[in-house]
């Protein structure tokens, strides 16, 4: 299994500030250009020197504060979701550390009508594989399932079930089974869009009773496409493609060092999994010949849709401001080993 040299893009998305850090003139020390795909991390802040120091990293794309929610889905997405629809499978990943956009970015508004401007990834992709459809010169007709789970130190949960949500992975053969995960059909995007704000309050719900579990948490939708269509010479073909949409656990939480008890275990567990998908994508980027896929449940369960036919994007969210300089610079790092 090789990897095409474009099956792992990364690009870069810095959030704009918040109107409390406007408020509080908080010093601004990442600059976009976006037409250089360059990111430059300032790192002295004296206002005495007109020469700042900056760090600059090159990605496959980059976007600044002021890129639409539509401008990041055509560059981060659009492309994956096509290949689903042709039967390869793909992942969205979003990385950073909490507060920097992931959840904005993947998610963002779910609503439709005026909000549809601010939704994000997974709303855009259900939207465009339902128009597939409606646009397909072929006939096309599609059957759509949605499963939504949260890895939790090393536990799989469920957030779609009612009952037990449990979940094991099994391999079966060469596959990856998902053993007590719900596959909920759906038949529209708007139903889609419910199965995905029922697994978020589920998450939620949990978060309140373990004190905001979430920013230690990935959190994963999974989308399984059938296409029938009829080809020119008026075969029946079927293709079948996955594609998964990871809102990762907060990055810090990997770095946190002293921690004790709770958080040394989940900072261990998150460590674990951030790591072990960095190195999954350094072996496929590189075509390294043994992927250490199973280093972590994470990896485990994207085995599928990283490397192989899959394509893959990872997203690395950052703040703009100085307070988060250190996580922004280990979240730059992190993203650029992974090119
Ligand atoms: P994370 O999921 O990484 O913890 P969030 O997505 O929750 O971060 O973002 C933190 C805050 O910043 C939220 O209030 C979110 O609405 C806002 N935000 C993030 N990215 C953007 C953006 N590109 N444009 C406008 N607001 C954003
Ligand atoms: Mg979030």
């Amino acid at each position: 299994m090789s990897s095409g040299p474009q099956s792992v893009r990364v690009v870069v998305r810095c959030r704009p500030p918040s109107k409390e850090e406007l408020t509080k003139a908080t010093p601004q020390v990442v600059r976009c250009d976006e037409a250089g795909q360059v990111v430059a991390l300032i790192r002295g802040t004296s206002s005495a020197s007109t020469q700042q120091k900056a760090q600059t990293y090159e990605f496959d794309q980059v976007f600044g504060p002021d890129a639409t929610q539509d401008a990041v889905y055509s560059a981060a997405a659009a492309d994956i979701v096509g290949r689903v629809l042709q039967g390869c499978n793909g992942t969205v990943i979003a990385y950073g550390q909490t507060g920097s956009g992931k959840t904005h970015t993947m998610c963002g508004a779910l609503g439709g009508g005026e909000a549809w401007p601010c939704a994000g990834i997974i709303p855009r992709a259900l939207h465009h594989i339902f128009a597939y459809t409606e646009e397909s010169q072929a006939g096309a007709c599609i059957s759509l399932s949605c499963s939504y789970l949260e890895l939790y130190n090393e536990v799989l949960t469920d957030l779609l079930s009612d009952g037990a949500s449990k979940v094991d992975i099994l391999e079966d053969g060469k596959a990856m089974v998902l053993k007590g995960l719900t596959k909920c059909t759906v038949s529209s995007c708007g139903e889609a869009l419910a199965l995905l704000e029922r697994g978020t309050v589920k998450r939620r719900t949990a978060e309140t009773l373990l004190n905001s579990q979430s920013s230690r948490s990935h959190a994963v939708f999974i989308v399984d496409v059938c296409v029938r269509e009829v080809t020119s010479n008026s075969e029946l073909v079927e293709r079948r493609g996955r594609l998964h949409l990871v809102d990762l656990a907060g990055s810090e939480s990997a770095s946190r060092s002293g921690a004790v008890d709770q958080r040394a275990k989940e900072a261990g567990s998150i460590n674990r999994s951030l790591l072990t998908l960095g190195r999954v994508i350094t072996a496929l980027v590189e075509g390294q010949g043994h992927v250490p896929y199973r280093g972590s449940k994470l990896t485990r369960l994207l085995q599928d849709s990283l490397g192989g036919n899959a394509s893959t994007c990872i997203i690395a969210a950052v703040a703009p401001t100085a307070q988060c300089r250190e996580e922004t610079a280990s979240t730059l790092d992190y993203a650029h080993r992974a090119r």
